[in-house]
């Protein structure tokens, strides 16, 4: 690996608002940083923080000696480093694939990377783009441990932490997947919840104190129900399922007197039903995650 002042020259593909933070991150570490977009225009103010940019991204590549991918998805990874000229100059070259997508995107991507004489690492980023450069910013990777080494001091540069969850190509986006949807459906029951609790003539500024007691309430059942979901026992002595799915009702009841679609709710309160139909009502929730899944 060729260095500047002992690190890597590193080139940056796709200048979305997280690739921009990636290459002004770089910047501010000292990194000798290449960038390219497919639509020209996004480099100005990078340019201007002393990156170099590149005309295509065969050119971008050829600069670098680690290539940060991130751009929307893997299709649109795969449309650019998979064409000759860029194939070519990745050969010997290590990617660090920082776009979210499926772990069996990144398995295929792996596949294709090791057909072509390329190293590749996969990434997640679990943090928003301005966080990026910041000890807040949280970064998840998998790959062979010692690609992953031997790009520690770029992926450094980024701030925050980043954590090497194992060989297994796919597990770093398997995290992000499930990791998104945690976040998403929790989004989803906010924005619900804002939604019926207006109908009822409260405010989202009235309820949001309220709203940030019950989301503290998640993170210890985290921990607490992954021994459950480990062991496969699930206790229901603070609160059974029945109990549970009786609430969820409370739920879809007032939303439905409002018009507002419950669709949400009524299918966690499904899931709560098919457990209690199963005989294991006096289980706690998470006895869903088992028979999810099964027909
Ligand atoms: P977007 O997800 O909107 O991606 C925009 C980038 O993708 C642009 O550079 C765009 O180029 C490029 N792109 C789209 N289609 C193609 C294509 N067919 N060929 C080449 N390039 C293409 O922006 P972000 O920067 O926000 O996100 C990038 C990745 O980072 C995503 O996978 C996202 O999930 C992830 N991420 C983003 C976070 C954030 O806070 N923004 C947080 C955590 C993860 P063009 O300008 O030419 O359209």
């Amino acid at each position: 690996m060729s260095t500047s002042a002992n690190l890597p020259a590193v080139t940056v593909l796709g200048l979305g608002p997280m690739g921009r933070s990636l290459a002004g991150a770089f910047l501010k570490a000292g990194l000798r940083t290449t960038v390219w977009n497919r639509t020209p225009g996004k480099d100005g103010e990078l340019i201007a923080q002393g990156a170099a940019g590149a005309g295509s991204a065969g050119e971008a590549v050829a600069a670098g000696d680690v290539v940060v991918v991130c751009v929307v998805n893997y299709d649109a990874a795969d449309a650019v480093l998979r064409p000759d000229p860029v194939a070519r100059a990745l050969k010997g070259r290590t990617i660090v694939n920082l776009t979210a997508d499926t772990p069996d995107r990144a398995r295929t991507t792996a596949d294709w990377a090791a057909t072509h004489g390329v190293g590749y690492l996969d990434g997640a980023i679990m943090t928003p783009a301005p966080s990026i450069g910041t000890p807040k910013t949280v970064f998840l990777h998998s790959g062979p441990k010692a690609l992953y080494e031997e790009c520690r001091s770029v992926l450094e540069a980024l701030g925050g932490t980043h954590t090497h969850l194992g060989e297994e190509i796919g597990r770093a986006a398997t995290f992000d997947i499930a990791l998104l949807d945690i976040f998403w459906t929790a989004m989803g029951g906010y924005a619900h919840a804002v939604a019926v609790a207006r109908a009822e003539g409260v405010t989202a500024r009235e309820l949001a104190p309220f709203a940030q007691g019950i989301g503290a309430i998640l993170p210890p059942f985290f921990a607490e129900f992954a021994e459950d979901a480990d062991s496969g026992s699930y206790s229901g002595e603070i609160n059974p399922i029945t109990s549970a799915a009786s609430t969820m009702a409370h739920v879809v009841a007032v939303s439905e007197a409002h018009g507002i679609d419950a669709g949400v709710m009524r299918a966690v309160e499904g899931m709560a039903r098919r457990v209690i139909g199963l005989g294991h009502g006096t289980d706690g929730f998470l006895r869903v995650a088992e028979v999810l899944g099964r027909h």
